[in-house]
């Protein structure tokens, strides 16, 4: 364990996500000074951290277990003229905030201490390329942006290469989807042929909910009725069913549902339209069909893996052979836009097994590739493994990603998108590569437009004119969001009702 305590309360997320990116196997606890007894013989390291606003000086002290202590400290002349830490964080300016220069100091320190280097340096955010996106759109160079990025947040030269990568493509992307009048609808199913361990989604085993699909359906059909006729003067540009995985559902389930899209959205301006196949034992002929004949432009057929035993170890109950035969059928349906997801990091994975699975990808050539790394959840059944057994052949690395990357090139896939995780094996990120892009992918990252969401679970974003975002979610759980329908709906008119 890692305890550290503070005098400012206001930093606990980033000095927590910081010190744990230094040491994912340990649990970090943040307090306030003097809340309580935090020196624990448990600890492996102890760090004081004080901010001293009046002299605009921020220092830390490590105490290793044998007693030694280390100092460190850095000036911040921003904080002399700021009450309790507050700053200044429009871009542009952040080169001096307390926030910076606190994060700063920790990464000097631990890198010294631990002789790591993280690949994002102190950024510990979700959205790192909205950074580049942000000083792109007012005018920065990329000489500029890279300048920025290294200096300020200490990135790697191969994160800021990808992040201006990605950057160049989003602003792309972005010009046609954020103008004010566009919006996008999220559909949740919340059922799963089994549950994988590093599963943390409110999804459950299909079987459990036998007899009661129709019903969780027939909420959903109520939410689109009466919540479609708000959005009469919108622009639908894409539609995303996920969960969950939605082709559990069967075939004239999948069809009644597409077809009440249909019948209350217009559809007639729509960029894209995504059911998330995902698992490869949930696919038929007869549910691709179904969603070929309702105008689906994109799904996915998610491996994870090529690698039987890992697949077997992590409870996705499906072969190999599923998913090749499942994503040759559904090209064989005349599907264009096929993703494909793995994840690196996966228990007993090594390089060796990321090759076999980056060349059996290749046989099939995926318009898209999503590279996730693999970040354990509370939630997961992975979760208590790891608090058993530790982190042990359950790391993604440098080679690994490595070599997704390099496969992903060679397929002619281009980084498009990107997103960071708590936990993230490896401090990495999940990366979209694609010759064709999911617009939806980077409407719910960078939050251009609004997102009504439908379903268990579903939260709606409500993009204002002035930039504010807001968030309305249904229950999650799927016997209470039934229940609770009406009162849903109703809240979620007023969520979408007039501007004030
Ligand atoms: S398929 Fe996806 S949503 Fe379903 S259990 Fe596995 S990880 Fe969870």
């Amino acid at each position: 364990m890692i305890s550290v305590t503070t005098d400012i309360e206001k930093y606990f997320y980033d000095i927590h996500s910081l010190i744990k990116s230094f040491y994912p196997e340990e649990d970090v606890l943040v307090f306030v000074k003097n809340s309580r007894n935090e020196k624990s013989s448990e600890n492996q390291i102890s760090i004081d951290i004080e901010m001293t606003f009046e002299q605009g000086e921020i220092s830390m002290t490590i105490f290793e277990t044998d007693n030694a202590q280390k100092r460190g400290k850095i000036r911040c002349d921003t904080m002399t003229s700021e009450e309790n830490g507050s700053s200044n964080s429009e871009l542009g300016n952040e080169l001096d905030t307390p926030k910076n220069a606190l994060k700063k100091l920790i990464y000097d320190m631990l890198s010294k201490e631990t002789g790591k280097v993280l690949p994002w340096g102190t950024l510990t955010g979700i959205r790192p390329v909205k950074i580049a996106v942000h000083l792109m759109d007012e005018g920065a160079s990329d000489e500029e942006v890279e300048k920025y990025l290294k200096n300020v947040y200490y990135c790697s030269d191969e994160k800021i290469k990808l992040s201006l990568e990605i950057a160049h493509t989003e602003r792309e992307l972005k010009k046609n989807a954020a103008d004010g009048n566009g919006y996008s609808l999220y559909i949740n199913i919340p059922f799963c042929p089994t549950r994988c361990a590093y599963c943390s989604f409110m999804s459950s085993p299909i079987g459990l909910w036998k007899g009661k699909v129709d019903d969780y359906l027939e909420c959903i059909h109520k939410e689109i009725k009466e919540i479609s006729p708000l959005f009469a003067n919108k622009r639908l540009d894409t539609i995303y069913v996920g969960g969950g995985t939605p082709t559990t559902l069967l075939p004239e389930q999948i069809d009644r549902l597409l077809g009440w899209v249909e019948d209350y959205f217009d559809l007639s301006s729509l960029r894209e339209y995504t059911v998330e196949s995902g698992r490869p034992d949930s696919i038929t002929i007869e549910k691709l069909m179904a969603m070929k004949n309702r105008k689906v432009t994109r799904i996915s057929v998610n491996p994870q893996t090529m690698q039987q035993r890992t697949l077997d170890l992590i409870g996705r109950h499906h072969t190999i052979e599923q998913t090749i035969s499942s994503f040759k059928m559904a090209r064989e349906a005349g599907f264009d836009h096929i993703n494909m997801d793995i994840i690196l990091g996966l228990p007993g994975e090594n390089v060796e097994d990321v090759e076999k699975t980056m060349s059996e990808i290749e046989k099939l050539c995926p318009d898209e590739l999503t590279v996730h790394s693999l970040a354990i959840k509370r939630a997961s059944r992975l979760y208590d493994y790891v608090e058993k057994n530790g982190l042990a052949g359950m790391q993604a690395t440098e080679k690994m990603m490595d070599i997704a990357t390099k496969s992903a090139r060679k397929m002619d896939l281009s980084p498009y998108y990107l997103y960071r995780q708590k936990n993230i094996s490896g401090n990495f990120e999940n990366t979209g590569f694609g010759k064709k892009y999911c617009l939806y992918n980077c409407v719910t990252m960078e939050e251009w437009q609004s997102i009504v969401a439908l379903g268990s679970g579903a939260v709606s974003k409500r993009v204002f004119a002035d930039g504010r975002i807001e968030r309305n979610g249904n229950a999650k759980d799927v016997k209470l969001y039934m229940d609770l329908i009406d009162e849903s709906i109703a809240k979620k008119k007023e969520f979408f009702g007039e501007e004030k």
